[in-house]
């Protein structure tokens, strides 16, 4: 069996990464990591689907114990990937997608430099700006500063090895799903099955 890939999504805030992720679940047998963090539950959300909640404390005991792949602060909340689900997942074969931030990134690929990893960004920064403001739940002051980090984090495009653009969100549904498709595909990714398949009787 060959091992299963690692894909991050990663992109601005507004720019659609979250919901692509979660059709992508939904439409395919890979497997998700839920992250552990230290922001409290929003409505709705659930103990173990959405997040691990912790306390600051016992997030602190977890990255003393090496317990993350990856761990970051973002917008003044610790977030992290649990190490161990995840290897057993690549081991056992499945294809594992998370959503992490651009640093999440970083430390990802820093670890397992085959992660692939899809920046989802807008067409522009126009429609970024008016994505925002469409939810609502931005002050203008939180509004600049997302559009201040989107920029830093297109800036990092050099750690990503595709993009694709958020125009409507079908179509970007998938151009990630042919991604992944495309890297299942790589020679590189099958040698096990083909090596097997040369020893089969003529
Ligand atoms: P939210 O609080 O809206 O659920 O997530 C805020 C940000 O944290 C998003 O940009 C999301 O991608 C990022 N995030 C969620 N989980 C993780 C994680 O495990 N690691 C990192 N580095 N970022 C994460």
């Amino acid at each position: 069996m060959n091992k299963g890939l690692l894909f991050v999504i990663s992109g601005p805030s507004g720019a659609g990464k979250g919901t692509i992720y979660a059709q992508i679940i939904a439409k395919t047998d890979m497997k998700r990591s839920v992250s552990v963090t230290t922001r409290k539950p929003r409505e709705g959300e659930v103990e173990g689907v959405n997040y691990f909640f912790r306390t600051e404390e016992q997030y602190q005991q977890m990255i003393a114990a090496g317990e993350f792949l990856e761990t970051a602060e973002v917008y003044h909340n610790l977030y992290g990937t649990p190490k161990a689900p995840v290897f057993e997942n690549l081991k056992n074969g499945y294809n594992v997608l998370f959503e992490v931030d651009v640093h999440g990134v970083k430390s990802i690929k820093k670890k397992y430099p085959e992660a692939v990893a899809i920046f989802v960004m807008t067409p522009d920064f126009k429609t970024l700006e008016a994505r925002l403001r469409a939810r609502g739940s931005e002050t203008e002051d939180s509004l600049k500063t997302r559009l201040g980090a989107a920029r830093r984090e297109l800036s990092e495009y050099k750690l990503f090895d595709y993009i694709v653009f958020n125009d409507e969100i079908e179509p970007a549904i998938e151009e990630v799903l042919d991604i992944i498709t495309a890297e299942k595909r790589r020679i590189k990714n099958n040698e096990e099955r083909i090596k097997a398949l040369l020893k089969e009787e003529e």
